[in-house]
């Protein structure tokens, strides 16, 4: 491929849903586009005066506009530094306003039913009166740059619905910026209204963890006779969980359902609850049939009503903020250190000597804070 070509095809660092079908963050069309069609009632968007005018993109937040909402999820999600500052000051505008929803996590391996049973959820749910908004956390785009939740033409129906706002995953970046990203892309579709975030993540590595540390309530989805059951346990995320579904309990496989339901409430009964005052349940469900979608959400509504009395709601909303700002305070730092040519170049040496056996490593990371307080005060 020639110069010319390469760049032609590059993808732009940063593009706005009215200049490009390319996203930043590589989302799919298609789904996206049917998210964000313009609120054709309202004046259309001009994006040059939206990003020198971070007060009116606040307002048209405010007033449920999801082509606005899109285009903040958009700066938010971008690397370039202009956008990040631009975006800090909008999500600042935004900070009264957020807070006030139902923060849903939900995970299984891919092939389990998430985007069935979150449309079949998020549908119930529009239709009994909310606002549902679905975020995505998918870890393999930002390994291998291509997507497992994003590749498909996922929830049509539930995009269709006025009250509803499908945000495939962003795919920048490491997981740990991918968290900062969906918490405030949370913080921004509170504020616009919608009182339930349902964030989707497939169950693989440490994107569960990172899930739960930002979501109120944990759905894991589990498929009978595929192996998983067992993958789930080891890899602990059972633990993690609020709620268990034995998904996909429709015709042939009802049986087979309920007898893995059974197995797995026993399990239950040797593991500690993640929640405080909460036994997580065991049921059976199925996007197809609607079994159990509805008795999710009473389930949901009573986990509310026990963590909102004894407090824990709150708790693990505070603990959160907590965990958010000390991870974020821990990545600002690490950038700075291996930002600056000096001290990295230092850090390779020092690792030398201790693969040399000639310095510990507890040595080595006094001579680098040494270093890096010496830089510090140079600045
Ligand atoms: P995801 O990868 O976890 O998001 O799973 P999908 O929702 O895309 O579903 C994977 C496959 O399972 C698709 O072919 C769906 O049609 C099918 N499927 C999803 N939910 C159900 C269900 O409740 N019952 C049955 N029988 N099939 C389902």
């Amino acid at each position: 491929m020639n110069k010319k070509e390469k760049s032609k095809n590059k993808l732009p660092e940063w593009n706005t849903e009215a200049n490009s079908k390319k996203f930043a963050s590589r989302i799919v069309s298609g789904i996206h586009q049917a998210n964000v069609k313009p609120n054709t009632k309202k004046s259309v968007f001009n994006v040059k005066q939206h990003y020198n005018n971070i007060d009116n993109l606040c307002t048209e937040i405010l007033h449920f506009n999801r082509t606005a909402l899109s285009l903040a999820i958009t700066l938010i999600e971008s690397n370039s530094p202009k956008h990040f500052a631009i975006s800090q000051e909008l999500i600042r505008k935004l900070l009264p306003y957020y807070g006030n929803s139902i923060r849903i996590g939900i995970t299984g391996v891919p092939g389990a039913g998430k985007s069935s049973f979150i449309e079949a959820l998020g549908i119930f749910l529009i239709e009994n009166g909310h606002k549902v908004a679905v975020l995505a956390i998918d870890p393999s785009s930002t390994i291998s740059k291509g997507s497992i939740l994003g590749d498909k033409t996922r929830m049509e129906k539930l995009s269709r619905y006025d009250n509803s706002f499908i945000r495939p995953s962003p795919s920048s970046g490491v997981l740990g910026g991918v968290a900062r990203k969906t918490r405030e892309t949370i913080i921004a579709c509170e504020a616009a209204g919608f009182d339930v975030i349902l964030i989707e993540t497939i169950g693989v590595g440490q994107s569960e963890i990172t899930v739960r540390s930002i979501v109120d309530f944990f759905i894991l989805l589990q498929i009978t006779g595929s192996g998983d059951e067992l993958q789930t346990i080891k890899k602990g995320i059972i633990e993690l969980a609020d709620l268990i579904l034995i998904n996909k309990a429709d015709g042939d496989n009802i049986l087979k359902a309920e007898l893995t339901r059974n197995e797995c409430a026993q399990m239950m009964q040797y593991i500690q609850p993640i929640t405080k005052d909460w036994n997580t349940p065991v049921l059976t469900s199925s996007a197809l049939t609607g079994l159990n979608i509805e008795r999710t959400w009473t389930v949901i509504n009573q986990f509310m009503e026990i963590t909102k009395e004894n407090g824990f709601f709150e708790l693990r909303r505070i603990n959160q903020q907590i965990e958010w700002l000390h991870t974020m305070l821990l990545e600002a730092l690490t950038n700075t250190f291996f930002s600056n040519k000096a001290l990295s170049d230092k850090y390779k040496q020092l690792q030398n000597s201790v693969l040399e056996g000639s310095l510990t490593p507890t040595s080595a990371v006094n001579l680098l804070i040494e270093n890096y307080i010496k830089s510090l005060s140079l600045q």
